[in-house]
């Protein structure tokens, strides 16, 4: 049997904003700067040689600097001797623990909407995925937590976690992520918990990673990547934190995926890792205002966008312009580059319940400088001026 996977949304969206010279608020890519410091750090290891192979687990200086990140900002003790593991990018982390942790017979649950790479990799690892809504609760999107335990089969081995999530933009809230400690506890399951925005979270909402809870460290398997922290998603380099015996089992995973990352890079990011907290204040400011001048003007171009708590993406409502239906996200999304030259995504792509209760929300990224936010809103403005393209027969 082929275990083909389609292509990605965010391959499809990045293409159509190159081919039509849009602006890509797609994918989610920034054109932020980077600290200086981290650039010229990686320049020097290249041109010193630190070019071959590192450990398979990762650059030890990284590992220390993870576990010294964990325990500084969260108070969790990890050993960087068998409880860290650099991967490459929180993409092959996913994989390695979805793959390591989850087989044939085994449900994975998660968040729906949820980022594609966990139905990607439950479908790799020959697991079925089980889904909880994230649902509309004013204008925040909120876990229901006896929904969360209705999901729960007795073949339930993983809980895919995410938090801040993409692509709804939702921080779990103390009572959310509470309900899932307690669930997790109560049913012996294994949580994986994607953290990658975990330094991007806005108006003073704290980020707590679901492993701080009690009960938890020995159960969850923590994911991040230095890819949205400094604004280097090319570079690939993330990484696992969690008790030894999950580690080493993700670990046998990834040593066949690639055996190991980006040395020169390691070492570097250990270095940026360790001075993070001004550099991700003022990536908060700039990300903050890029939120809020991209809603105010999806709100002016009149469509309807939510609250994001965090991350990269503002969600929004395109009903306004006459979209409906149960495809109506892809329509605009498929049509704004001609029509507004602007590039978003369906937040349908991220959708496994079918049909999807809210075919009309699409997600924008705010994750780009200023004038080129300036621009897509203003492009937004005129093309508000039309309405709906009528439906093709
Ligand atoms: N998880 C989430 C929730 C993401 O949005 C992304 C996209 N960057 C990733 C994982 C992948 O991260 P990386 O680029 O480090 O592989
Ligand atoms: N994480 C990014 C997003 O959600 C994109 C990652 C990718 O291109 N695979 O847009």
């Amino acid at each position: 049997m082929s275990r083909a996977i389609e292509t990605s949304i965010f391959t499809e969206m990045t293409e159509l904003a190159r081919r039509t010279g849009a602006i890509n608020l797609g994918q989610g890519v920034p054109d932020l700067p980077s600290p200086p410091a981290l650039l010229k750090d990686v320049s020097e290891a290249v041109l010193a040689g630190e070019n071959q192979y590192p450990p398979a687990v990762g650059a030890p200086a990284l590992r220390t600097a993870v576990a010294a990140h964990q325990l500084r900002r969260y108070g969790l003790t990890y050993d960087p001797d068998g409880e860290v593991l650099v991967t490459t990018g929180a993409t092959e982390a996913l994989a390695s623990a979805l793959l390591a942790l989850a087989g044939p017979g085994d449900d994975v649950l998660t968040l729906d909407p949820c980022y594609d790479a966990y139905p990607a990799g439950a479908r790799l690892a020959g697991a079925r995925l089980v889904t909880v809504p994230l649902t509309l609760d004013g204008d925040r999107f909120a876990l229901d937590p006896d929904a969360l335990c209705a999901a729960v089969t007795p073949r339930t081995r993983l809980l895919v976690l995410n938090t801040p999530h993409n692509p709804t933009g939702t921080v779990l809230s103390p009572a959310e992520l509470g309900a899932v400690a307690e669930l997790a506890c109560e049913r012996d399951l294994t949580v994986v918990t994607d953290e990658v925005y975990e330094h991007l979270t806005y108006d003073g909402l704290p980020h707590v990673p679901v492993a701080s809870l009690p009960g938890m460290r020995e159960r969850t398997v923590t994911i991040s990547s230095a890819g949205k922290t400094f604004s280097v998603t090319g570079w690939k380099v993330g990484w696992v934190t969690g008790p030894a015996r999950l580690v080493a089992t993700v670990a046998s995973v990834k040593q066949f995926l690639t055996y190991a990352s980006g040395t020169p890079y390691q070492a570097a990011i250990a270095r940026a890792l360790d001075a993070v907290e001004p550099w991700a204040a003022a990536l908060r400011e700039t990300l903050l205002a890029g939120r809020d001048l991209l809603g105010e003007g999806l709100t002016a171009a009149g469509l309807r966008p939510y609250r994001a708590e965090a991350g990269y993406f503002v969600q929004a409502d395109v009903r306004p312009w006459g979209y409906d239906g149960d495809d109506a996200g892809y329509r605009f999304c498929r049509e704004l580059p001609e029509r507004g030259g602007v590039v978003a995504i369906p937040t349908s792509a991220f959708r496994q319940a079918t049909p999807d209760p809210a075919p009309w929300l699409v997600r924008f990224s705010f994750c780009r400088r200023a004038d080129s936010l300036r621009e897509a809103v203003a492009r937004l403005a005129t093309a508000s001026e039309g309405g709906a393209p009528a439906r093709e027969a």
